[in-house]
């Protein structure tokens, strides 16, 4: 058996080296959405990071959805993201409870989505309010073969139910940040007292995650962390 200089045995790389390394291996987004992206970064607009970007695009790749569910739409990156590798004719739904961001959101669709879909007829709806009741309104249950769920990380155990009612068996759902940047990983007695609630909160939805019977997850820390749950057959 080996260890490393501590002679701690399966030492584990250092996380900021080991990102770096990643996405220095990883090969660029679309091109046409390069522009959108650093737009977006410069403007503190949370999207996707590129190991995210990656585990998107490999789900696209072998779930080949052809609806996709989005909590959380910013300006619609991720969206137009998703559009981009997404098989023909795949319909993509996303929610977004900020009028403003809603509104640039769609001004991105209109400016990037014909050229993010190359040519296909690919189709993004964006619904604006607060996903908690617009989950709630939205009927086609087992209908989604992908679920994003990237909103209010102190939310997602709210939307959980839904979710899971209108993700298609065999279906995934990606679930993004749920490292908390790392403070997940600190005792809640570490967390300040205005995080401590989305702290307990989010710890509370990924047991509730690997407690859900008709989901399987697995815990990666991709970017701010990802948690990909399969829905049972
Ligand atoms: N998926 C986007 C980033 C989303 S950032 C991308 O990668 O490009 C998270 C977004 O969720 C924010 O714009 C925020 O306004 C929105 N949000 C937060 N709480 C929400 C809620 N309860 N319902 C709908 N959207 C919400
Ligand atoms: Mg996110």
């Amino acid at each position: 058996m080996s260890g490393d200089s501590d002679g701690r045995l399966n030492p584990v790389p250092d996380p900021e080296r080991m990102e770096v390394f990643i996405e220095a291996m990883t090969p660029p987004g679309p091109a046409h959405l390069q522009g959108l992206e650093q737009e977006a970064l410069l403007a503190g607009v949370p999207i996707i990071r590129p190991q995210t970007q990656n585990l998107i695009r490999f789900f696209l790749t072998m779930n080949r959805p052809a609806r996709i569910l989005e909590i959380g739409t910013a300006v619609g990156f991720s969206a137009l993201f998703m559009q981009h590798y997404a098989p023909e004719g795949c319909r993509i739904l996303t929610i977004e409870k900020d009028h403003q961001r809603a509104a640039a959101a769609r001004g991105n669709f209109i400016k990037y989505g014909t050229e993010a879909a190359g040519g296909k007829k690919t189709g993004i709806e964006l619904m604006e309010g607060d996903a908690a009741q617009v989950l709630q309104e939205i009927r086609e249950d087992a209908s989604f073969d992908l679920v994003f769920m990237d909103a209010a990380k102190g939310q997602y155990i709210r939307f959980l139910p839904d979710a899971v009612r209108l993700l298609s068996p065999g279906g995934i759902m990606i679930t993004d940040n749920i490292l908390q940047e790392g403070e997940i990983l600190s005792s809640r007695f570490a967390v300040t007292r205005r995080n401590r609630t989305i702290h307990a909160r989010m710890r509370a939805y990924i047991r509730a995650l690997m407690e859900e019977p008709r989901l399987e997850t697995l815990l990666l820390p991709t970017g701010d962390g990802a948690a990909v749950s399969l829905k049972k057959k």
